[in-house]
């Protein structure tokens, strides 16, 4: 074989060799060009995923109980069914909202005395009432059952449960712990006659009475109706005023929703 022959052949396999690692260089990278690119689209799906809540859901103020009703119902739940007063360790707030009722209990030890703002306000409501005109409204005195720490509300229930049992008692008192009335917002009105605002009221109408058609305007919601109990876990109240601020007040009485229903939140009958 020639010199020269030996070169051509020399040349052509260092050719072959040149194009087979050109080639396989080429297909790795398109292949790891489409790896990337896949991995590219990921990460901007888990960043707009992550990024979606913090445009959307307002920041919640902790040091208000009292919030405007313009916050969104996506607020997370800070606390979960099944806990007791004993367990529980903080009160259940939705959308700043503080929560009362048989799923949601108040610690044991929550004992921040009657609302100074909710007074106020509540001293209004009465004093219209009382210019109302309004022929059971007109009778409402200053005097009111307001706060309630646990203890006083484990004597209560338990004298209800005393004179006719648990079960009936339970559907208009809560137990210790489960009562509105230690949260300091919630206050039952009195008539002149030392009873509870029309308590057992045969023409009693949550359409007509003037508490129930004012109460918003001074940051209060009637909490209990008899249509609500499924939610609300209690038979009707018309004397039972829950204050919410009179921006929130009005949210939720033009919602025709129960506080509940209105925020999102379980309600109805205990957990167990
Ligand atoms: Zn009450």
């Amino acid at each position: 074989m020639s010199k020269k022959k030996r070169l051509i052949i020399l040349f052509s396999a260092v050719l072959c060799l040149v194009v087979v690692l050109v080639v396989v260089a080429f297909a790795k990278g398109s292949h790891q060009n489409a790896v990337e690119k896949g991995g590219d689209a990921e990460n901007k799906a888990q960043t707009e995923t992550q990024s979606t809540p913090s445009v959307v859901t307002p920041t919640p103020d902790p040091s208000t109980t009292v919030p405007s009703a313009t916050a969104t119902n996506s607020t997370p739940e800070t606390q979960g069914d099944n806990l007791t007063p004993e367990t529980a360790s903080t009160p259940f707030f939705k959308n700043n909202i503080i929560v009362v009722n048989k799923k949601h209990p108040l610690p044991q030890n929550w004992a921040p005395g009657e609302n100074a703002e909710a007074v106020t306000h509540l001293r209004q409501l009465i004093a219209a009432a009382q210019n109302s005109g309004d022929s059971h409204a007109s009778h409402i005195i200053e005097q009111w059952s307001g706060y309630r720490s646990f203890a006083t509300q484990a004597n209560l229930y338990s004298n209800y449960v005393a004179s006719s049992g648990a079960q009936a008692a339970n559907t208009y008192s809560a137990k210790p712990g489960y009562s509105e009335h230690q949260t300091g917002l919630a206050f039952d009105l009195k008539d002149s006659s030392g009873n509870l605002y029309r308590i057992n009221d045969p023409v009693y109408d949550y359409s007509t009475d003037w508490v129930a058609l004012h109460a918003h305007e001074y940051g209060f919601i009637v909490r209990y109706r008899d249509e609500w109990t499924p939610t609300t876990g209690y038979v009707g109240e018309p004397w039972h005023l829950r204050y919410l601020g009179v921006e929130t007040a009005t949210a939720v009485r033009n919602s025709g929703k129960t506080l509940e229903e209105f925020l999102g939140v379980s309600g109805g009958d205990y957990a167990q």
